[in-house]
């Protein structure tokens, strides 16, 4: 509104400026008190004079959205994250992958209780697919293993270390997430996969891209890796968004692998050859895999199934004979 009235009474200003030189200009030609040769100069003056003016307005709002640009960084800096690391916190190292939930109840800030005395523990190397209505507290269960938020009641424990008790950046560090909502940075691709392990060498990035499929999409754009994705990957489709989230997780080689509906927003095939490659992946390297998801048939990929209703786990079914995903069909 501000820039608006600003703009505008300038634009007035500057026009009316002309139009007072001519009318002005004409009468006292008429009048005989000027020449023509003197109305013309004047008129040459005003436009010399109108371009410093449209600098400095142009400056001065350049200048007011700079500082108010710093202003909000500074401001962001200056906050203090909530959950800080004890000062006792020791580095999570040689991560086997085991998670263990302990009578654990949560509650956002300023809200009710989401989830309430979880009681559950993921072997190292186990694939746990976490069913259950939407709402029932699913993402929010994945976002406490990070210690995103920290626990209300109860304990979460990697490896059997409380996640209070270790650094934040070494538990991060082990654990890789993919999640529904995936976050691209307006970069390239190759650093939007290089997010997830910043000393990560450009081979290493590659071969995380071709490990999510995500390969032969990246050789039909023109600047192959090295091509921007827009402002939260805008330039990208909602699939090659996903795997770029998969490759950033995989470039981790995390020891456990969070996926909140990671096909959700595959076709079919991508979405299966992905599912395939995680299973592939989690066999080989012993990772533990905990997959939210919606769809009931790729729960026959896991060895256990837990449903989570209305913020505690309703039933656990054990899968005696979990099938390869490349027979699972849905
Ligand atoms: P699910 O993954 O099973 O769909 P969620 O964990 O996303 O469930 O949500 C569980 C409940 O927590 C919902 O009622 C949701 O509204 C609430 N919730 C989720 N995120 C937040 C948040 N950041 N702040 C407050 N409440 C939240």
């Amino acid at each position: 509104k501000e820039m608006g009235l600003f703009n505008a009474s300038m634009e007035f200003f500057i026009c009316i400026l002309s139009v007072v030189v001519i009318a002005v200009g004409g009468w006292l030609i008429m009048k005989g008190q000027m020449d023509y040769v003197g109305l013309i100069t004047f008129s040459l003056y005003i436009t010399t004079f109108i371009s410093p003016i449209r600098k400095l307005a142009n400056f001065a709002e350049m200048f007011s959205n700079g500082f108010a640009g710093l202003h909000r960084f500074i401001e962001l800096m200056a906050t203090e994250p909530t959950i800080q690391d004890a000062p006792d916190a020791v580095e999570l190292s040689q991560v086997r992958g085991e998670v263990a939930l302990d009578h654990v109840s949560f509650t956002y800030p300023g809200s009710s209780e989401v989830l309430h005395d979880i009681d559950l523990t993921v072997a190292a190397g186990e694939t746990v697919a976490i069913v259950g209505p939407s709402g029932g507290g699913k993402s929010t269960l994945c976002q406490l293993v990070p210690r995103f938020y920290d626990v209300t009641e109860g304990s979460i424990r990697v490896d059997g270390l409380d996640v209070r008790q270790v650094t934040q950046r070494s538990l991060r560090r082990a654990i890789g997430i993919v999640q529904q909502d995936v976050f691209l940075f307006a970069d390239t691709i190759r650093e939007n996969i290089r997010y997830g392990r910043p000393d990560a060498t450009d081979e290493e990035v590659e071969q995380a891209a071709h490990r999510a499929e995500l390969l032969e999409d990246i050789r039909t754009m023109p600047q192959g890796f090295d091509t921007y994705v827009g402002e939260r990957g805008a330039m990208l489709s909602g699939g090659q968004k996903q795997r770029v989230a998969i490759a950033r997780a995989l470039a981790k080689n995390p020891k456990l692998l969070l996926c909140d509906e990671p096909t959700g927003a595959l076709d079919y095939h991508t979405g299966k050859a992905i599912l395939k490659l995680l299973q592939d992946t989690g066999r080989r390297t012993g990772m533990t895999i905990i997959i939210i998801t919606h769809n009931s048939a790729l729960t026959a990929m896991a060895d256990r199934v837990i449903q989570v209703k209305n913020g505690t786990v309703v039933d656990v079914r054990v899968n005696p004979n979990p099938r390869p995903v490349s027979e699972i069909e849905w």
